[in-house]
């Protein structure tokens, strides 16, 4: 087993890891920003390095400060969370180099699956269903203009590197196409540093339903079921729940076995996602494959009572799983809320700062993970997700319940957040019959 991790994040995630290693027996260090020295995941790690000031390409995106960090304090291994680091080959392959356990798959997989329009090459060639459109990426202007006219608008330009839900822009015309192509460029080049981008038809009104997978270095693969994760805003998740509305044990199972030929093709190891979208005729493509453990995990882990985080360790350490398919059952329904601190009457505008006043729900079947505490400053320069509230219950309706109850009973005062916006979503009538697609959110609030 792996004897000591250096984290490679910050906030819940952090926390998340840092308790998984606990309960393992496992020594931890965490590392930190300058804007972070008051984090709570410093506090509950055995031991704490600042690795550069707050902007996070100085820090936390900061591999040789990182990498010096474990073998200065005799880390055997890497846990990179998700984000920043989590689906960089270049890292990967440097830990690789150091001796040092990159807790996921290896930098030839990232480099493989983490591209887009690769990883969709490669699974078109293993037979998995993916969404149309360009093989591989697109060259030039005169090429995307001959593809969308063959695919039929709208069609969607994303960028090979994108993530986060950004890089991403749908061309209702061709009219539209070269401003929108050179903005995605644009945006790719600047986010990603890298402006290979690639064409996909729009599906229209589709559900995003993901299978979580678990793949141990020895052959054995299992899938741990689905996440809904239709409730987008600008192609990012705030609410997940497992199991889909939309899917049968039937469906599933097809679902689940492509997950796994995905998988098998790839020679994936560790926790990964295969994101699918699924159309009004329930047929399903691949969309993407994320390579690291994923923010909506406890959905899957609160109704199969399996441990991802646990799971990816053990597997980096390189034993078996210690279960198959068949050991794989399903209780109940889990919903997660995302808690953003921003305004959402301000079109969500981040709203960092001091949290003066904070009660968090509990009780029966209520998780929260969080890195806040009463006092605790919010600083600007990272992500606004501040806390996930996870709910258990026996059936669909008892878990909306229950969730109403949780964000009832929150209270964080001091910079504003979304969770009356999420209630509102929990109340919503046609939410509540699962009668929802990708596009809930924008009909709905009129965004
Ligand atoms: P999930 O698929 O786990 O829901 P998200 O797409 O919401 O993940 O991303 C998780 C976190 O990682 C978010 O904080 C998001 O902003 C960040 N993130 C994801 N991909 C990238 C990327 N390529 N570059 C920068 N940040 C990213
Ligand atoms: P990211 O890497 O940022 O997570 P994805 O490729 O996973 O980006 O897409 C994010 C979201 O954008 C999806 O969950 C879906 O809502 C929407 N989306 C992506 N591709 C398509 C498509 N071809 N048709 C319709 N919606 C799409
Ligand atoms: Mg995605």
């Amino acid at each position: 087993m792996l004897r000591k991790i250096l984290v490679a994040n910050r906030g819940e995630i952090a926390l998340r890891i840092i308790r998984a290693c606990r309960e393992l027996g496992i020594k931890t260090v965490a590392i930190y920003s300058e804007a972070d020295k008051d984090s709570l995941h410093t506090k509950l790690a055995d031991e704490a390095i600042c690795v550069g000031p707050g902007t996070a390409s100085k820090s936390y995106l900061n591999m040789h400060n990182i990498l010096e960090s474990a073998c200065l304090t005799g880390c055997d291994s890497i846990h990179p969370g998700f984000g920043f680091l989590s689906e960089n080959a270049k890292f990967a392959k440097m830990c690789e180099e150091s001796n040092i356990k990159f807790i996921g798959p290896s930098y030839k997989i990232i480099e493989l699956m983490g591209n887009k329009s690769n990883s969709k090459q490669l699974m078109k060639k293993a037979g998995v269903p993916v969404i149309p459109g360009s093989d591989g990426t697109i060259k030039n202007l005169k090429e995307a203009i001959n593809l969308a006219n063959k695919i039929g608008y709208p069609i969607l330009l994303k960028a090979s590197a994108g993530g986060g839900g950004k890089g991403i822009r749908k061309v209702d015309n061709l009219e539209e196409l070269e401003s929108a192509y050179n903005l995605v460029k644009q945006e790719a080049k600047v986010s990603f540093n890298d402006d290979e981008i690639y064409m996909e038809k729009y599906i229209v009104n589709p559900r995003h339903v993901e299978i979580q997978i678990l793949a141990d270095e020895h052959g054995n693969v299992v899938h741990l079921g689905e996440r809904d994760c239709s409730l987008q805003r600008k192609n990012q998740k705030i609410l997940e729940e497992s199991p889909s509305t939309i899917l049968n044990s039937e469906l599933r199972e097809k679902m689940g076995k492509a997950a796994i030929k995905a998988v098998k093709a790839s020679n994936y190891t560790n926790a990964g996602t295969i994101e699918f979208l699924v159309d009004k005729d329930k047929n399903f493509y691949f969309m993407e494959m994320n390579t690291r453990i994923q923010v909506e995990h406890p959905v899957t882990e609160m109704i199969t009572g399996i441990d991802i985080v646990k799971e990816q360790i053990k597997i980096a350490s390189g034993e078996p799983l210690g279960f198959t398919q068949k050991d794989i059952s399903f209780r109940g329904h889990s919903i997660e809320c995302r808690i953003n601190a921003e305004n959402p009457e301000l079109n969500f505008r981040p709203c960092p700062g001091q949290i003066k006043e904070l009660n968090l729900p509990g009780g029966n079947g209520v998780r929260v993970d969080t890195a806040i505490y009463t006092g605790y400053t919010i600083p600007p320069v990272y992500d606004s997700m501040i806390a996930k509230i996870i709910v258990h219950a026996e059936n669909r309706n008892a878990a909306i319940a229950k969730m109403k109850r949780a964000l009832e009973e929150c209270v964080i005062e001091g910079v504003d957040t979304n969770i009356d916006f999420l209630y509102t979503i929990l109340k919503n009538e046609d939410f509540k019959k699962g009668d929802f697609d990708t596009s809930f959110i924008n009909k709905e609030f009129g965004m």
